[in-house]
């Protein structure tokens, strides 16, 4: 289970460890399993579904939103790994970045938008790990830690991690 600061993880969002080949090839008929609510404990509904792009899909994908009968919040499920807004996993960004702060250039030529991430994680890393005067430390840190290592734009607060299963 993915353990990291809640304020950090965006709002609603419920992070699923589900397959995205699988998820592709079956489109709405993928079977999402039951939804619990964090807060009331109550089994959600399901609650239509958002069209998103990940990275490796030549398409994109179906996922499913629920919402609580009780406190009404609606909740939209996503692949663990990947931060609310972002299509890249975290695993590639954590490369990419570590690659170009090892080496001191870009593994490849999108440099464009590896940029802007590294941008976003030294803003992070230098207001967040004072403590820690080597950027690579901190990547490394927040990576083992699963903790998103770059801001990226705000949503109101916390995630839910509920595994029902
Ligand atoms: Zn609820």
């Amino acid at each position: 289970m993915l353990q990291a600061p809640a304020f950090l993880w965006a709002n609603m969002i419920l992070l699923r460890k589900i397959c995205l080949r699988l998820l592709s090839e079956q489109g709405k008929g993928f079977k999402w399993g039951s939804c619990f609510c964090e807060k009331c404990q109550r089994p959600m509904w399901g609650h239509g579904y958002v069209f998103r792009y990940f990275e490796n899909l030549t398409s994109a994908v179906w996922m499913k939103r629920f919402r609580c009968a009780g406190c009404h919040v609606v909740v939209t499920t996503r692949p663990e790994g990947f931060l609310a807004g972002v299509r890249t996993g975290i695993e590639s960004i954590y490369n990419i970045i570590r690659y170009r702060l090892t080496n001191g250039v870009w593994p490849d030529p999108r440099r464009q938008r590896f940029g802007h991430w590294l941008c976003r994680f030294m803003k992070m890393a230098r207001m967040d790990f004072v403590s820690m005067p080597d950027p690579i430390e901190v990547l490394d840190f927040c990576f083992q830690k699963l903790i998103p290592f770059f801001y990226f734009k705000k949503r109101a607060t916390c995630s839910s991690f509920a595994d029902p299963t």
